[in-house]
């Protein structure tokens, strides 16, 4: 296997384009074999969990599979880390516990991750239309961990300690342990994540008015609500609409997006694309619940009444897009079943109709107004597709001299909103329920801090393709529009978490809208979106008795795409520490990089880049200090702590649960978004998005991507597994070009593009076998896929690349060919080379070097007045540091 055997002293140089930074300083001679590897890491977690479930409450006394490993959760009491992920299971009790270790101290929720087939779903509770029995002091919900009493007339909330009578109806005796004798029927007693069917009170609120609506309401949409004290409207829950905003101006013609985006969408809808056998995805059905309505804009909107017994549709022009309103919401909304027909016929001709179009004009910010007015009454999702940035109507967008910007303390703008009339239309789709996920097709630029705002704020997607070719990527944006519509999709939702008393969440690391401090309002929440949390020590801090857990409860209170109101309840239970070891110790690493990811993407609204990354870069200082000043001296030296012969006895004390963090934490500085050097400011905005809004997994693969030797599989690798079923994975390799070979073909994949990689001299033969020719200088670099042939390497790298879609949900990424030296797909690739010199920063072990040296720094000095001395526990061996290291 690549990862267990030390590269072979060749490897490959760092091709010229790459351009990083120096550890300043003596370099060490560290041997790259011998420090933390991630991709072991990854290994020897994947064998460990591939035969065998992580069971959250029997488990617990051992270390939660890493985010990337494909492993079966049982659910037995405790939400499992697919839903909600802690940096730490073992909650420090106090503020000052917590500032010790500097681990960040909180969660990530992804309420409706998707779940491998062999996992059980989420159970179901309901009560009669009455509400969940809750907690009347904190409001907490009925969960396992709560306590029964008084012969099972009361339970006492496991949040807050109140103790609370039992509903007549929901009244159980209690058997001699204590527990209810109805304990095993109830969902909500059993599993720690579920979801409870909400009584009708718990409907979405009509939004309050605003003073400047995006719109103008018509007479229809009068249950707005009036006024502050008028009590809400209830909006009776519906199923989940859909809208497909389609950009028809000139410039969308003419780039031939147009029947691109038509023909996509009706692909997404009813099939038919040939990467249907690839992905999958399309086996999946269309929830039958779904309606769907269109639209099309230019310099006006065109909404379309559709209907079953139609044989044309029917066209309603708003020609004034200054007042943007709604001329019908009859038949707008419709069954893409029952109006196939006419739905294809209309997919079929809006090209045809606009093929003449002259003006450039693009009204995107009215369209997304008109979308909002249309769906204002009950919440929904848009799909919009545009080829240019906004230049008429309401919101146009000009230029911004982004040179002028950068690396003043006006950078931040960037990231904002240049008209205000996005931030108000953002804010508003949010209240009103409505997520817009957008797909960008910028001719030149595409200014995404404006318009990139509204899928930020109400919980959508940010789809960027500033490259797109249609023939090669034309599958790409089927895939993607078609996850968009198979995926688990919640709508009119908003998000409140409850902890143990001592302990809140201090801010959600997101740009979701939040019109209250505990409560985020989210248009819509998919399987992929998850939101970061901080959570922070309430006076005193919280009870260390040792007996009980500590709780944390989220609760998304949200509206099914059948139209069911419903409430999904993450409930996990931790323990208490009173010792810095222990917090290290459960530590999660994959959480806690996240984290500090997200937060270094959520600060660029306010701080500039290299602030951003210097104080990153003393984050991660701090915390490896926290832990060799409180823990590394009880630490047993095998486990936490590697040394070279060459370096003396210099020692680098690690965590064991951090001991990855010089190398991802040097992989978060060197994303798109946070990078140095010249990145544009829509890359940025796309990059910061990906942060922002991925789960745990998803972002470690985004930030240290999954690279394997495909001329080094085993002939029973990346077959399924015949004992499990499941595919059996190959062993990943190091990113970098010194584990690689010329003559080697490697194969990475980051989850939004997928690049194979061909030495100079790849053999003829895997060339044969993959593409079904041997001479290199033929593959171009328009493949857009691996040819379908029938040889094992081909049906192995095909397989391996499917199991990738397949953990996505079937999105397809970008799959580019890089041969060395000859393809300019090269230079991403080494950009993806983590472990080495690029993006601006230093590799691997030169990063390793610098946080050593700050750390020794700050280890090895106490201040004694305006003096410096060496303290005397460590003198001995940083004395060796100073003279052969720095
Ligand atoms: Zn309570």
């Amino acid at each position: 296997m690549a990862t267990s055997r030390p590269p072979t002293g060749q490897g490959i140089s760092q091709p010229p384009h790459s351009a990083g930074k120096r550890f300043k300083g003596l370099r060490s001679v560290l041997d790259p074999s011998q420090i933390p590897s991630p991709a072991s890491n990854f290994w020897s977690d994947q064998r460990r969990w591939q035969d065998r479930p992580y069971n959250t409450t029997t488990d617990v006394e051992i270390e939660i599979p890493l985010a990337g490993t494909d492993c079966i959760y049982e659910d037995q009491g405790n939400s499992t880390p697919r839903f909600l992920r802690m940096s730490t299971y073992a909650m420090p009790c106090t503020h000052d516990l917590a500032e010790t270790c500097n681990i960040p101290l909180g969660f990530v929720l992804q309420p409706f991750a998707d779940q491998p087939p062999e996992e059980q779903p989420v159970p179901l509770a309901t009560f009669n239309d009455q509400p969940p029995p809750r907690c009347d002091h904190c409001g907490g919900y009925i969960n396992p961990s709560v306590a029964w009493s008084a012969s099972g007339q009361s339970w006492v909330c496991n949040l807050c300690e109140t103790s609370n009578p039992v509903p007549s109806e929901y009244f159980s005796p209690l058997d001699f342990n204590g527990r209810r004798m109805d304990h095993n029927s109830r969902p909500e007693l059993n599993f720690g994540t579920v979801d409870f069917a909400a009584p009708s009170k718990y409907n979405a609120p009509q939004p309050l008015p605003r003073l400047l609506p995006s719109f103008v309401p018509t007479p229809d949409s009068t249950s707005r609500r009036k006024s502050l004290s008028s009590p809400p409207d209830l909006r009776d829950p519906t199923p989940l609409r859909t809208l497909f905003v389609i950009d028809v101006s000139s410039t969308s013609v003419h780039r031939g997006l147009l029947p691109t985006f038509c023909e996509s969408i009706r692909v997404a809808l009813y099939g038919g694309s040939p990467n249907e056998v690839n992905t999958g995805l399309f086996n999946a059905e269309l929830n039958p619940a779904m309606k769907v309505g269109f639209m099309t804009f230019n310099e006006s909107l065109q909404f379309y009444e559709l209907s079953p017994d139609q044989t044309q549709p029917g066209m309603l022009v708003i020609s004034d897009v200054e007042e943007v309103f709604v001329p019908t919401r009859e038949r707008i909304f419709v069954d893409p079943q029952e109006c196939r027909e006419i739905i294809e016929t209309l997919l079929d001709a809006i090209p045809r109709m606009f093929a003449h179009v002259i003006a450039p004009s693009s009204a995107l910010c009215a369209a997304l107004q008109g979308s909002l007015a249309s769906l204002s009454r009950t919440g929904g999702q848009v799909v919009a597709c545009t080829a240019s940035h906004p230049n008429f109507g309401p919101g146009i967008l000009t230029p911004r001299s982004e040179g002028d910007l950068w690396g003043t303390p006006q950078e931040h703008k960037l990231w904002e909103p240049q008209e205000v009339v996005w931030r108000d239309l953002a804010e508003e789709c949010a209240e009103s329920g409505v997520g817009v996920n957008l797909w960008v097709f910028p001719d030149r630029w595409a200014d995404l801090g404006s318009i990139g705002s509204i899928c930020n704020t109400t919980g959508g997607d940010l789809h960027f393709h500033p490259r797109f070719q249609i023939d090669r990527d034309i599958h790409v944006l089927q895939s993607e529009i078609a996850r968009t519509l198979r995926r688990t999709t919640a709508y009119n939702c908003s998000v409140r978490t409850r902890c143990s008393n001592g302990l809140h969440v201090s801010s959600y690391i997101s740009l979701i809208h939040q019109p209250t401090a505990d409560t985020l309002t989210v248009g819509t929440i998919s399987a992929d979106l998850a939101i970061g949390a901080k959570l922070e020590h309430v006076g005193n801090g919280i009870n260390d008795d040792q007996r009980k857990n500590v709780h944390i409860q989220a609760a998304v209170l949200y509206t099914t795409v059948e139209g069911e109101r419903r409430v999904r309840v993450c409930n996990i239970g931790v323990r208490p520490s009173t010792m810095a070891g222990n917090v290290f110790r459960w530590g999660d690493q994959d959480t806690g990089v996240c984290l500090m990811a997200k937060e270094a993407a959520l600060t660029m609204s306010r701080k500039m880049l290299p602030e951003i990354r210097e104080d990153l870069t003393q984050r991660f200082v701090d915390l490896l200090v926290g832990y060799r000043k409180n823990c590394a001296a009880s630490t047993a030296p095998s486990q936490a702590r590697f040394e070279s012969p060459t370096l003396l006895r210099i020692l680098l004390i690690l965590p064991e649960s951090y001991k990855l963090l010089p190398v991802f934490g040097g992989a978060i500085l060197k994303t798109q978004a946070l990078k140095g050097g010249p990145v544009s400011s829509d890359s940025r905005a796309t990059s910061r998005h990906r942060i922002l809004s991925s789960g745990v997994s998803s972002l470690m693969s985004y930030l240290y991507p999954r690279t394997v030797a495909v001329h080094d599989l085993r002939s029973s690798i990346a077959f399924p597994d015949p004992r499990t079923g499941r595919l059996s994975l190959p062993a990943p390799m190091p990113n970098s070009y010194l584990w690689m070979e010329p003559d080697g073909a490697y194969l990475m994949d980051n989850g939004f593009v997928t690049i194979l990689w061909l030495g100079s001299s790849v053999s003829p033969q895997i060339l044969l076998d993959l593409f079904g020719t041997d001479d290199l200088a033929a593959l171009g670099p328009r493949i857009s896929r691996l040819p379908v042939l029938q040889t094992q390497l081909s049906i192995q790298v095909r397989n391996l690349i499917a199991h990738e879609e397949t953990l996505r949900g079937g999105r397809v990424a970008p799959f580019l060919v890089a041969r060395q030296n000859m393809d300019g797909a090269e230079l991403e690739f080494g950009n993806m080379l983590v472990e080495d010199e690029n993006n601006d920063m230093m590799s691997y072990v030169d990063f390793l070097c610098h946080l050593h040296r700050q750390i020794s720094d700050k280890v090895c000095f106490i201040h004694v007045g305006q003096d410096l001395r060496y303290s005397d526990r460590v003198y001995p061996q940083l004395t060796a540091a100073q003279q052969t290291w720095w």
